[in-house]
């Protein structure tokens, strides 16, 4: 029974804020970075310790109220919320300790990417996230993790060395090789589904001045540089990650005038070997394909690179997003995308593709939850706007892009790169052949399946 005793209790428990309904806080509070999400939890525990969060688990749990976990809040179909259930908002636990002897370092699951590329980079060390510094450490890891560095050095989860977990009974564990592997085995790619992480402990490398940037060029030529980069990808160092995307040049300066508003294809890359040598390898590619309208790699901090789009993407847009992994890109695909990337709805709706090549392939499949280390390529479709009257436009064109190229792809997508309205047994179809297991974690450390805001793997005892 929620009544002001049971929630006075609470409330005194907690280090942190407990925000109700009522609070003045609480519109800002519920707010997620997709603006086309609206959720209104009845309670938000904004948790500062670890203690904060066993209270907020048990109380939600033994008040049988439904419990999403927020680590940015950054997740497409927003969860990292829910409706009229608790909200257990890591946002203030935001510590990153790097030890630079080990190089590991340890991260609160508050933190953005771009808190860990601040801390890290002051010792010339980056540990593998995505491309927008605002993005929640916690859901990316426990998603998977892809980026820049994933070619060199693997996903966010290949980089993982411990987690720290707060279990459905209230219950803490630290994960590892060593310590509940099976728990460890199923935190990295398989979400939000076995506890809380309280702490994250990662390996870092030396990376911290890239040779870095974007290369755009008309959509009249994207064919070409498609299939040109399609084929340099294979043979291209793993010190260069690079991926592709169908954008338009945005309508504001420094963009070339000229070209303000006109669908384009882009690749997008950093390397993070000497700056001459990526400079002569991406003249390798530029020589293959059409004079860009412009390219602005250069040598840069690591940090700066990871942030270059965060000021196009605040929080509040509009955000519709499909996925596929992709394991081969044959001249008929490219075809379908240029034609169904050209119908796009909104000057900031694009399709990438994230390689997934390199370091991912010398980890075995059955060696964490990720179970797509056989693609190429992740592939994203989404549709962006700042106007939520253009919702269902995002929402129309993302669904029929990714119909239309489905077939040429995997079965399976990134969890990350999806929404909550997937046909049913998508999220059977990309764990495949780790699927069964992931299951079996779950009913040993959520029987009740008490964390299922997610992309939910349901329990079943093997
Ligand atoms: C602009 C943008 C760019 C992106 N770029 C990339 C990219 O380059 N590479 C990439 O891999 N992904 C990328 N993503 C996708 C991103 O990985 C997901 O949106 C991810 O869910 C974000 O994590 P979060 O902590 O911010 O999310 P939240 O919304 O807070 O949470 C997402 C999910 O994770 C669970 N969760 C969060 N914290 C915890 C925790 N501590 N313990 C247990 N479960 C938890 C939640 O229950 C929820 O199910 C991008 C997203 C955006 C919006």
């Amino acid at each position: 029974m929620l009544n002001e005793t049971t929630l006075g209790k609470f409330k005194a428990n907690l280090r942190g804020e407990l925000i109700q309904r009522s609070d003045e806080r609480y519109e800002e509070a519920r707010k997620l970075y997709n603006g086309m999400i609206d959720k209104r939890p009845l309670l938000i525990a904004r948790c500062v310790d670890v203690a904060d969060v066993i209270t907020a688990v048990n109380f939600g749990r033994d008040l049988d109220l439904l419990i999403a976990i927020r680590g940015g809040g950054h997740n497409g179909p927003g969860l990292g919320s829910c409706d009229d259930g608790l909200v257990i908002d890591l946002s203030m636990m935001k510590s990153v300790r790097v030890d630079p002897a080990t190089r590991r370092v340890r991260v609160d699951p508050g933190c953005t990417s771009g808190d860990v590329d601040h801390a890290t980079h002051a010792f010339g060390l980056a540990v593998p996230f995505g491309i927008v510094s605002t993005t929640g450490v916690a859901g990316l890891t426990l998603g998977g993790g892809t980026g820049y560095l994933t070619r060199k050095y693997g996903l966010t989860i290949d980089n993982l060395l411990e987690a720290d977990v707060v279990l459905a009974d209230g219950g803490f564990v630290t994960a590892s090789q060593s310590l509940h592997p099976d728990l460890f085995w199923a935190l990295r790619g398989g979400g939000g589904n076995f506890g809380v992480v309280t702490s994250f402990l990662f390996q870092a490398h030396p990376v911290s001045t890239v040779y870095a940037g974007p290369i755009f060029w008309e959509a009249t030529h994207a064919k070409d540089v498609m299939r040109a980069y399609r084929d340099f990808l294979q043979t291209a160092p793993e010190d260069l990650g690079a991926f592709v995307g169908l954008k338009t040049v945005p309508s504001m300066d420094p963009f070339p005038k000229d070209y303000w508003g006109r669908r384009a294809c882009a690749v997008i890359s950093s390397y993070s070997g000497p700056v001459e040598e990526g400079e002569k390898l991406m003249a390798g590619l530029l020589k293959s394909v059409p004079a860009p309208i412009f390219n602005w790699m250069g040598a840069m901090p690591f940090p700066a690179m990871q942030a270059l789009f965060d000021p196009f993407f605040p929080k509040g847009l509009q955000w519709y997003w499909k996925g596929d992994f992709v394991k081969s890109l044959p001249d008929e695909a490219i075809d379908t995308h240029i034609a169904q990337a050209a119908k796009a709805p909104s000057e900031l709706s694009l399709m990438h593709l994230y390689p997934i090549d390199g370091a991912v392939r010398r980890v075995p499949k059955d060696a964490t939850a990720w179970n797509a280390r056989e693609a190429t390529w992740s592939m994203v479709i989404t549709g962006i706007s700042s106007d939520p009257k253009q919702a269902d436009a995002l929402k129309t064109w993302g669904r029929e892009y990714w119909k239309s190229v489905h077939s040429f792809n995997l079965e399976g997508a990134y969890v990350n790169f999806m929404m909550d309205d997937e046909a049913e047994g998508r999220v059977q179809a990309t764990y495949g052949d780790n699927f069964k297991r992931l299951a079996s974690v779950k009913a040993k450390y959520d029987p009740r399946n008490l964390f299922r805001v997610n992309q939910n793997i349901p329990p079943t005892a093997s």
